[in-house]
């Protein structure tokens, strides 16, 4: 399997190949009695579940876009979604979790609470995700399907909310930030921006899911020839939450996996806490393993071992 030679990533973060499955260790001294949960992500998948190689495992996760949305008639296809659940019910993944993406229309438009949605759509998930956490032995896991809106016009719009712009570099990313903020405080107006929905996300998860990648990781999109990942969901991660993983997709151009250090990206988090206004706490030491499991590039879902 290959990493995908054009990913993107912020210049001092570090990345780790693909041959490796990743040991997220929760526990530092593994010569004390610890468990091992073995996590499979996939993303992205677009109808084209069936293509996949599934290995077996004890969390199944899938940050969204099991379908398309059509070109034409603007909708999805309910037996697309169908099939996929169908599909997810074959897996022998103890549980299985879900969240939505910008094409999943038929998800966005049911108006229907999670548990509605699972039991109307995706029986076969043992949880589907939107801004809610879920405990799984012991490990707290979050989810949500959020992305910047696109244009009225773009045809997969569903979840979307508003988003300041995206940059590639944190100093043009702090002035276009700090004009596109006020220009969003002015035109939207009594409009919940996704910048709420990542401020939900509680600081003793676990592992984070979402469809958008965080801007500047694994964010870089193929079609649109730019990083299209939330500049706030950046500074959650690293700044707040700090979880040991965070999965997600939609960016297809930049499948695979990376790993911020906070001793090596010193410099980085100094950047964001000042384009995010937030004082500097005293050193702390951690890592994050970020999974892009978009499949566009690769059939092969990405998989790490979570021991604690
Ligand atoms: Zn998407």
């Amino acid at each position: 399997m290959g990493a995908g030679s054009s990913s993107y990533t912020q210049p001092n973060d570090t990345k780790i190949t693909l041959e490796d499955i990743p040991k997220i260790l929760h526990k530092r001294d593994l010569s004390e009695p610890h468990r091992t949960l073995r996590v499979v992500c996939i993303s992205d998948t677009h109808t084209r579940h069936a293509d996949l190689n599934v290995p077996d495992g004890d969390i199944l996760i899938h940050s969204g876009e099991s379908i398309n949305s059509d070109i034409v008639k603007h909708s999805s296809r309910p037996e697309d979604l169908e099939d996929f659940n169908r599909w997810l019910g074959t897996l022998p993944h103890r549980y299985r979790l879900v969240t939505g993406g910008n094409h999943d229309k038929i998800i966005d438009n049911a108006g229907l609470d999670i548990d509605a949605i699972r039991q109307r759509y995706l029986s076969n998930c043992t949880h589907y995700l939107k801004d809610t956490s879920v405990e799984i032995e012991g490990i707290k896991i979050y989810g949500s399907p959020w992305h910047g809106l696109r244009p009225f016009w773009y045809r997969a719009n569903a979840f979307g909310r508003k988003e300041v712009s995206h940059s590639s570099s944190p100093l043009v990313g702090g002035v276009i930030f700090h004009t596109s903020h006020l220009a969003h405080q002015i035109t939207g107006l009594g409009r919940k921006n996704i910048e709420t929905r990542w401020n939900d996300i509680p600081e003793d998860t676990d592992i984070v899911i979402t469809h958008v990648p965080p801007e500047g990781v694994r964010d870089w999109s193929h079609a649109k020839q730019k990083p299209e990942g939330s500049p706030h969901l950046t500074a959650t991660d690293l700044l707040r939450v700090k979880p040991k993983a965070h999965i997600f997709g939609h960016c297809h151009g930049s499948y695979g996996i990376s790993r911020y250090d906070s001793t090596k990206n010193v410099d980085y988090a100094q950047s964001l806490r000042e384009r995010h206004g937030m004082e500097a706490k005293e050193e702390e030491e951690y890592e994050i393993y970020f999974f892009n499991a978009a499949q566009a590039i690769s059939r092969e879902p990405l998989v790490f071992e979570y021991i604690y």
